[in-house]
């Protein structure tokens, strides 16, 4: 379905960015923002992909970082609601994919309940991008024949998380959110079972010219995370160690 700036109804496209560059957005994607009406981002929304968003469009910005809630989630929804509601077509941006620790299912259920009509666009997840970026492969039939995605932003003191499972050799870990969190990561790691020398990378500003990739192992890990900025993802398993091998190309 094409949603076009003369929509007579009101209609969401909750289109997910990618994680930086903008030749990773989709071709729906980039279709979209070049006809919004209006354009609800994040932070995690790269400036060049701002760059190619409709210039008529209206642009509402509500970023988000972790213990800043610059616009709280309830009024991000209605927001959505409020700008659906006058026949405009709404393209909700988020980084990376908006089922993957994006929140996109709440805003889609507050859209439900109003009965406004909506499309999901998936996005490249910054996992998926990072990692190709970085020239390490979440799966490898010598290192890992799984890979789990697990927010960093953790409650009670990583208390949520099912940390028996995790500690696996044969597995990979792709933390979101987790810088802050790392030294509970580590401490539970090591203590259901990861040695503290399993390799782990911390891949910073994927995929944008900035890029950076730091590798050790788990031990250095507090440290590597007290280096990186954010966003940044921290990846665990014997598979970051091909990262010196794979990393030919440059972004
Ligand atoms: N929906 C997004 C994730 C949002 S949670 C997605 O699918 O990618 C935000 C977290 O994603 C950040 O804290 C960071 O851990 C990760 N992230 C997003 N973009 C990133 C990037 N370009 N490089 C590294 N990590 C990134």
């Amino acid at each position: 379905m094409q949603a076009t700036s003369s929509h007579a109804r009101p209609f969401v496209s909750l289109v997910g960015a990618g994680p930086g560059d903008p030749d990773l957005l989709t071709v729906k994607a980039l279709r979209l923002i070049q006809s919004a009406d209006v354009v609800v981002y994040d932070r995690l929304v790269s400036e060049e992909i701002m760059a190619l968003v409709n210039p008529n469009s209206e642009l509402l910005f509500v970023g988000k970082k972790l213990n800043h809630h610059c616009v709280p989630q309830d009024q991000i929804n209605q927001i959505l609601v409020d700008k659906a509601q006058e026949n405009k077509h709404v393209v909700r941006l988020k980084g990376g994919d908006p089922f993957i620790f994006g929140r996109g299912g709440e805003e889609l259920e507050t859209l439900v309940e109003h009965n406004i009509e909506f499309e999901v666009v998936p996005g490249i997840t910054a996992a998926s991008g990072c990692s190709a970026y970085a020239g390490i492969p979440l799966t490898h039939r010598d290192h890992a024949q799984s890979v789990q995605f697990i927010t960093g932003h953790l409650k009670q003191q990583g208390q949520d998380i099912d940390w028996p499972s995790l500690a696996h050799t044969n597995h990979t870990l792709v933390f979101y959110m987790g810088l802050k969190q790392a030294p509970v990561i580590r401490q539970n790691l090591t203590e259901h079972g990861l040695s503290l020398q399993t390799p782990c990378a911390i891949v910073e500003r994927g995929t944008t010219s900035k890029q950076r990739v730091l590798t050790g192992t788990l031990s250095q890990l507090d440290q590597m995370a007290s280096q990186a900025i954010s966003p940044s993802l921290i990846i665990v398993g014997s598979v970051t160690t091909l990262h010196s091998k794979l990393n030919w190309f440059n972004v």
